[in-house]
């Protein structure tokens, strides 16, 4: 028996790791294993590593090295930059207002509800378009004197639109603002170049660019006064002690630096995919509709919402075709729950049960996206006639 080709579409949940990320981190287990901070030649050794990925790193993001924080995720980062920031700001007597989207990922968003909850924090919520698009002129209009944080993402992780954020960040500037944007799924395809984005600080993660599961990056501005989420040693310049993940951080380093070379060609090996996808997928299944912005997207994401199915039960049979794939709602619970982000965007809550998001990565090919167009119909289609309530749009 041959076995079924895995497809997986699901590169914006996590990708694998690069072979050339592995083979750089390899060393930093057993053979150089000294704790960084320590004064013997092992110790030595890891430092230098940290030293050489901290620089990579600022490469990329054209920054100052000691203005690369190394975490444990991104979720770590986006709550290092955000409770940090706010709680900083809370301190010095600058303010308590927030700003922020109703598209940003729950690390972003439960923290501030927590902040607002918790710490006497006030939050505004801008809104979005039908795209999920956020307009700056709604950000102007809502920062007030005691704001003293700004935080929208680069690119939406549901549904792949890329927000304005050099634009948001230059008013934020103009207005004395802290900005923060969370990176994560920008970060193996969109310029990260912190000045012209015009960002205070920036969350990455590693395994959403070919490294491992378990390390983030935080680009704090020089001087920005941020108040650590975890205490201890004096590591990453007192922002993030803990004893540093040596392996992970020299991949992490190497993964980002191959994706950012590698980026104009794959992005646009990866468009015409999706382009291919996209226009496959309307063309065949009745009813469904792209969700996100048409092309001020990520190159590799692919988005729908397709009326008459729900989502988990779409989800298992592509997987049962051998293709992996995500949603937008928490269907895993067996409570389906229509996703925030497609309801800000003014997505019918029945419509959005059907979410389906294919993101295309590396090994993803033309036969990949033949394979799914011939597929899904037909799985739709199916799924529709065991729901006989399901009307067909006409
Ligand atoms: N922010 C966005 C936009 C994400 O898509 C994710 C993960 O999916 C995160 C933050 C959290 O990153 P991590 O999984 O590294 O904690």
């Amino acid at each position: 028996m041959t076995e079924k080709r895995t497809i997986y579409l699901d590169h914006s949940a996590s990708t694998p790791v690069d072979e050339r990320v592995i083979q750089a981190m390899l060393p930093y287990f057993n053979r150089f294993y000294g704790n960084a901070s320590g004064l013997h030649h092992q110790a030595r050794a890891s430092a230098r590593a940290m030293d050489q990925a901290r620089r990579q790193v600022a490469g990329v993001l054209g920054c100052q090295p000691r203005e690369v924080v190394f975490t444990g995720c991104g979720t770590e980062s986006d709550n290092l930059a955000i409770r940090g920031a706010a709680l900083a700001a809370q301190l010095a007597g600058r303010g308590r207002h927030l700003i922020t989207s109703p598209v940003e990922h729950h690390a972003v968003r439960h923290t501030i509800d927590q902040l607002c909850h918790d710490f006497g924090f006030e939050q505004t919520v801008v809104p979005v378009d039908r795209y999920g698009m956020v307009d700056p002129s709604d950000v102007a209009r809502a920062i007030r004197p005691d704001t003293v944080l700004i935080s929208i993402m680069y690119a939406n992780n549901e549904v792949g639109t890329v927000q304005p954020v050099a634009e948001i960040g230059a008013l934020a500037h103009e207005r004395g603002v802290v900005f923060h944007t969370d990176a994560v799924q920008a970060g193996g395809f969109l310029d990260l170049k912190v000045e012209p984005l015009q960002v205070d600080l920036l969350a990455l993660s590693g395994h959403k660019f070919y490294a491992p599961k378990g390390v983030g990056v935080l680009f704090v501005r020089h001087g920005l006064p941020l108040v650590p989420q975890q205490t201890g040693g004096g590591h990453e310049f007192n922002r993030r002690a803990g004893t540093e993940n040596i392996p992970y951080v020299v991949g992490l380093a190497a993964a980002l630096e191959l994706a950012q070379a590698a980026r104009s060609e794959e992005n646009r090996r990866l468009s015409a995919l999706r382009e291919r996808l996209v226009e496959g997928v309307l063309a065949s299944v009745s009813g469904a509709q792209l969700t996100g912005h048409p092309w001020q997207r990520l190159p590799g994401h692919a988005s729908f919402v397709i009326p008459g199915v729900d989502a988990g039960g779409l989800l298992m049979h592509l997987d049962m075709a051998g293709v992996c794939a995500s949603s937008g709602s928490a269907c895993a619970t067996g409570m389906p729950e229509p996703s925030p982000v497609l309801l800000a965007m003014g997505i019918d809550p029945q419509l959005a049960l059907g979410a389906l998001r294919l993101t295309l990565g590396r090994g993803t090919t033309d036969a990949d996206v033949d394979t799914v167009l011939g597929i899904l119909p037909g799985i739709v289609e199916s799924l529709r006639a065991a729901v006989p309530v399901y009307a067909p749009v006409v």
